[in-house]
């Protein structure tokens, strides 16, 4: 999508860490890291939030996950634990409109979230 961030990231017009790879999914660093392991998991494809995901793409939301669960996994943190979180809409704190799970571990997390 025309001037999308992540769009760009997927085109490798913007240069990013990239963690992972397939034909349908990206995987990169946080710029802006919120823990030791902060990784962005996204679809290739544009869809600004979950609420865009159509029906017949349910299924890239399980890939999405089981692609977060293999990067954690691979990161080591499967033991401490980890977070997933998908911010959506505006007063989710969601500020990039191209869907993106966050992949967060490596301290101890607390709850309430921010
Ligand atoms: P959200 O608030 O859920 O929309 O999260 C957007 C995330 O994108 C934030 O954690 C930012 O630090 C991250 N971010 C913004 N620009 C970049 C970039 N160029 N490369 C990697 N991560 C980015
Ligand atoms: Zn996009």
């Amino acid at each position: 999508m025309e001037g999308c961030l992540f769009c760009k990231i997927v085109k490798k017009e913007i240069p990013s860490g990239i963690v992972f790879e397939n034909d349908k999914l990206l995987a990169f660093e946080d710029i802006n890291p919120q823990a030791p392991t902060h990784i962005l998991i996204i679809p290739k494809e544009h869809f600004a939030s979950l609420k865009e995901i159509p029906e017949e793409k349910k299924d890239l939301l399980a890939e999405l996950l089981v692609a977060a669960r293999q990067i954690a996994k691979e990161k080591g943190l499967s033991e401490q634990g980890y977070r997933i979180v998908l911010n959506t809409g505006k007063e989710s704190g969601q500020a990039v409109f191209h869907i993106h799970f966050h992949l967060l571990g490596g301290r101890q997390m607390t709850w309430p979230p921010g």
